[in-house]
């Protein structure tokens, strides 16, 4: 990420500046900060007019034209209709441009959703891909994905392809550091497919993607401690602290998911033994599963879920040990950072209202101090890592920080407070 040590409040025009975070002011962090506060203000408000855009941003009127003048000849905003105004002349009304798109992809170990996500969030395709064990074949899988889906919208601007990853990337190379579950050792995803697509691509942690499009949303408005936690084949997860997402050395922070919790525990993907995703992700659920019924006819986490739906007592037991055991774990989470919100995402969330209560629970009683934080889900599970994707792909090429604005915005709706259902 390009620069997001300024927290500043967006929508209101205060610049907020955290002190922990501060960095001697230039004029060039000027004018990203502006640049960042106009965007955002048009985003969150759009249609938007340039009178409306200097009196909520607290900018000059000819500061707002050459940014949104800036915006506009970059194809990130787009003029539509003329506006009546009580006062004054009519004016355009500006918008994110709909026409501006982004390719991406979620990559999981067997497959990858494969979409087309405009600027506002908007799913204009979406394809599963199958995936193979061997990685150059699996990338020409999704460019011959992502080649049809450019040829059917070949009206629109394509600005970049943003890829949420099981794994780390490091920060600098953009190469995969760590991805237990996804045996892709050194292959340079970002090289081959930007070379077959000629377009940048930009590579995120799917915990990290997903907490970013949670920002995006604005549900995590006003809220500047909160962990994300991906529960799928492995365990991720994403920290944002003070108003920043924490990636930190290597971008390898939030990996909760390979802390120890029993030395004698199974073997994990990363090497070592008894990490908490052996004992709480939906491997593990599978595997609890298969030993209460070795000849159970769930062969996959959905299909476990369904059961459990179905009201089937070694299904619910199975599943009832994982959340157990990832409500424990949430210690980790609880003691290191004090959260003021856990969002949870991933296969488990289809059944909440059977598995949430049990989780919350867990990690009630497992609170150092205090209340424990307000536990919820991500509102569209599979789609928040494609979403996060793009928002990725948005921040890094626009130099447009959400994170910053989104998260420091001082209030707090309760209409956007994450839902405990
Ligand atoms: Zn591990």
């Amino acid at each position: 990420m390009k620069s997001n040590q300024h927290a500043t409040n967006g929508t209101r025009g205060i610049k907020r500046i955290d002190l922990a975070y501060v960095e001697l002011a230039s004029s060039e962090n000027a004018r990203d900060i502006n640049r960042d506060i106009v965007l955002e203000i048009i985003r969150s408000q759009q249609p938007v007019a340039r009178a409306d855009l200097a009196r909520s941003s607290g900018l000059q009127p000819s500061t707002i034209s050459a940014i949104v003048e800036q915006l506009i000849a970059e194809k990130w905003v787009a003029e539509g209709a003329m506006a009546r105004r009580p006062r004054g002349r009519p004016s355009t009304l500006l918008s994110l441009n709909d026409a501006m798109v982004i390719l991406v992809a979620d990559v999981r170990p067997n497959q990858a959703i494969v979409a087309l996500v405009d600027l506002n969030g908007r799913f204009l395709a979406r394809e599963a891909v199958p995936l193979v064990s061997e990685p150059a074949r699996s990338v020409t899988k999704i460019v011959h994905s992502m080649e049809s889906m450019r040829a059917a919208h070949s009206d629109r601007s394509f600005e970049g392809i943003g890829i949420s990853m099981p794994g780390r990337v490091d920060p600098e190379t953009q190469r995969l550091l760590l991805a237990p579950n996804l045996k892709w050792s050194d292959y340079d995803i970002k090289g081959a497919i930007e070379e077959q697509m000629q377009l940048q691509v930009e590579l995120a942690n799917a915990a990290n993607a997903c907490l970013l499009s949670e920002l995006w949303s604005g549900r995590l408005d006003g809220i500047r401690n909160a962990v994300l936690i991906t529960v799928s084949e492995g365990i991720g997860g994403a920290i944002l602290a003070n108003g920043q997402i924490i990636t930190s050395r290597s971008g390898l922070a939030g990996e909760f998911g390979h802390s120890p919790i029993d030395p004698t525990g199974p073997v994990c993907g990363c090497g070592q033994r008894g990490c908490w995703e052996v004992f709480a992700s939906s491997t593990a659920a599978l595997r609890y599963y298969a030993e209460l019924a070795p000849n159970g006819r769930a062969t996959n986490i959905h299909e476990l879920l369904r059961l459990t739906e179905e009201g089937d007592e070694t299904a619910i037991a199975a599943v009832t040990r994982q959340a157990t055991q990832l409500g424990r774990g949430l210690r980790l989470v609880t003691a290191s950072l004090s959260p003021e919100v856990v969002l949870i995402t991933g296969d488990l969330t289809t059944s909440w209202a059977r598995f949430g209560p049990i989780i919350q629970k867990e990690m009630a009683a497992t609170m150092l101090a205090g209340v424990p934080p307000e536990l919820g889900i991500t509102k569209d599970g599979e789609l928040s890592r494609l979403r996060g994707a793009a928002a990725v792909v948005l921040q890094r090429h626009s130099g447009y920080h959400t994170s910053t604005h989104l998260a420091a915005s001082g209030k707090r709706s309760r209409r956007n407070a994450p839902a405990s259902q």
